[in-house]
């Protein structure tokens, strides 16, 4: 790594925040965005950074005058960090690129020719897709010419300031923007605030700070985490940013629930029984075992992406679209919850499998993983919101790794018909079933509404079906990467998304008491096997509570 930190003079007073002169508002030809990955050799960097930052440079959606700079302590030349980044700009322009890639190698164009027969048609067609990847290329290189690093230690005040210096000649006296973006572990984060505060931070931009989850581990561990950054920086410079809440589907649940006169007056004990958020992944730690076993999995999906999305789900009509105004509704919300009772959770670990063709290792096989390691990477727990309009609604939240299938949705049950016709007349127990609004944010984006139908014909009989708003039907164009849509709000200064501190302590009111029951009474987890539904135990809790699951 670099050499250790040595102290630096202390720099002039910087302008508050309200001082700072709007982004938008400025001529852009004279101002500039410099965006900092702090951490930029690692995997979040990699894999969703950079080709987010790539997608948004492609849609001209990043400012004029921009520049990239990695930062970390790995020793690294600008080339170097280019071709990383190149190797992993899997971004959009693959994705359309994705029928021109197969056509362009060799043996799709003899299938083209083969199938075409037409020389003309083949000839235009390798033209346009030639061009079009030439294109493509073009982009490429333009976006890895404004990518830098500069290497340092993380709590090196000095190492901030050679960074400084190396951004003020990009910046070359214009109005500077500073994103810093913090992709290293959390106990770095009030060091590298301090160093970027006080050393790198613009003398007559904004500076901006976006923080990664785990944001602690518990109410104590996150208010002192709160505590440190703001040592450094104000409220409104600390982006915590859960990526799920860049998932369209996420920030459309605003958009179905106050937009459509249908959907609101519904939303509310009156008329729904239950709502299920389940997000399930059909793969289990591969070898990150040691990060996940620190956490476990209330830690790492329900405490934060599940009770945001819920909390937006749940939340009064905001009096307006202000991030401030959406915030304070969903701190009320969340401060409504009970915190969550051990009788009402329970807590599952995979264990491995064979199928005759494959073995798929148990959690405790991760060689990062003690054998006798009690942390859940199965949970589901029934939360109650105390307040008028959910008061006794179960909501039930499911979250594991290594289950049957990826997919993370809302499941909204609504209560049965009052005096149902057609139960007593035709003796059909369709009724039971009720109506459900499914919100699929992932894979196959799509809302639809299970309805009871006639089935055309001359008698009367009744089917379950389906009103459906299939995305990828309705919408041909690729829906955006969650960390596009947050990075562009960071450097918009749009708040809306992103999570402010009293929200986050009031999300970790509703868990702290239950994470520290299970710790402290070495709740063993139930074992379930790779690839299955998840632990029996869930149909048990889904049977107290009168939730129709499965
Ligand atoms: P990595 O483990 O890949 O670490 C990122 C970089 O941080 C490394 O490349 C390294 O850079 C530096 N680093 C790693 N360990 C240490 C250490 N012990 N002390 C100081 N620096 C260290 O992490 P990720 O990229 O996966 O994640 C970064 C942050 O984002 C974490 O807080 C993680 O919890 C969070 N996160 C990650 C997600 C993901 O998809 N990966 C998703 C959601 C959140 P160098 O050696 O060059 O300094």
């Amino acid at each position: 790594g670099a050499p250790a930190s040595s102290p630096v003079a202390e720099r002039v007073e910087k302008p508050t925040q309200e001082e700072y002169i709007p982004f938008l508002e400025t001529d852009p030809e004279e101002s500039t965005l410099s965006i900092v990955v702090v951490g930029a050799s690692g995997d979040l960097a990699r894999r969703k950074i950079f080709p987010a930052l790539f997608a948004l440079f492609i849609e001209d959606r990043l400012p004029e005058n921009f520049t990239i700079f990695g930062y970390g302590r790995s020793i690294m030349t600008d080339e170097e960090l280019r071709n990383i980044i190149s190797k992993t700009l899997t971004c959009r322009v693959d994705k359309r690129c994705y029928f021109i890639e197969l056509c362009l190698n060799f043996e799709s164009i003899f299938i083209w020719y083969v199938l075409t027969n037409y020389v003309f048609l083949f000839v235009l067609i390798t033209v346009i897709l030639r061009d079009y990847r030439e294109n493509c290329d073009e982009k490429m290189d333009a976006f890895l010419k404004k990518c830098f690093y500069s290497s340092g230690q993380y709590s090196s005040e000095e190492h901030f300031l050679e960074l400084d210096n190396k951004l003020k000649e990009k910046e070359a006296g214009r109005l500077s923007n500073r994103l810093f973006y913090l992709a290293i572990p959390p106990n770095m984060f009030v060091d590298v605030a301090r160093c970027a505060q006080r050393r790198a931070s613009s003398e007559n931009g904004w500076i901006r700070v976006i923080v990664e989850k785990p944001f602690g581990r518990d109410t104590e561990s996150s208010r002192e985490l709160t505590r440190g950054l703001k040592q450094y920086l104000s409220e409104d410079q600390i982006f915590r940013i859960d990526h799920h809440m860049g998932e369209e589907l996420v920030e459309n649940l605003l958009v179905l629930r106050f937009s459509n006169l249908v959907f609101e007056p519904l939303w509310s004990r009156n008329y729904i029984r239950n709502v299920q958020f389940i997000f399930s992944e059909d793969f289990g730690t591969h070898g990150q075992g040691r990060y996940f076993d620190n956490y476990g999995i209330i830690r790492d999906i329900m405490q934060n992406h599940l009770l945001q999305i819920i909390a937006l789900f749940s939340m009064d009509t905001p009096v307006s679209l202000d991030a401030e105004d959406i915030r304070n509704e969903k701190v009320k919300v969340l401060r409504s919850m009970k915190p969550v009772q051990l009788e009402d959770v329970v807590v599952g670990q995979y264990k491995g499998d064979c199928d005759g063709i494959r073995c798929y290792p148990g959690y405790t096989d991760d060689m990062t993983v003690s054998n006798n390691s009690l942390t859940p990477t199965f949970a589901a727990a029934t939360l109650f919101i105390n307040n008028a309009r959910w008061e006794g609604v179960p909501f039930l939240m499911i979250a594991g790794k290594a289950l049957h299938s990826k997919r993370a949705e809302i499941r909204v049950q609504f209560r049965h018909v009052p005096g149902n016709l057609y139960n007593r007349n035709f003796g059909t127990d369709l009724d039971q079933a009720g109506n459900e609004l499914v919100i699929r944010i992932e894979p196959d984006e799509a809302i639809y509404l299970k309805i009871n139908n006639k089935v055309p014909g001359l008698g009367m009989r009744l089917d379950r079906s389906d009103l459906n708003l299939l995305y990828k039907a309705r919408y041909p164009r690729e829906v955006p990467d969650a960390y596009e849509r947050l990075l562009i709000d960071a450097i918009e200064g749009e708040r809306r998304l992103f999570i402010r501190s009293d929200e986050l302590d009031a999300a970790w009111a509703v868990f702290t008491p239950l994470l520290k029951e299970l710790e402290e009474k070495k709740v063993a987890p139930e074992l379930y096997t790779y690839g299955s539904g998840g632990p029996v135990g869930v149909h048990y809790l889904a049977a107290k509570h009168n939730v129709r699951w499965g």
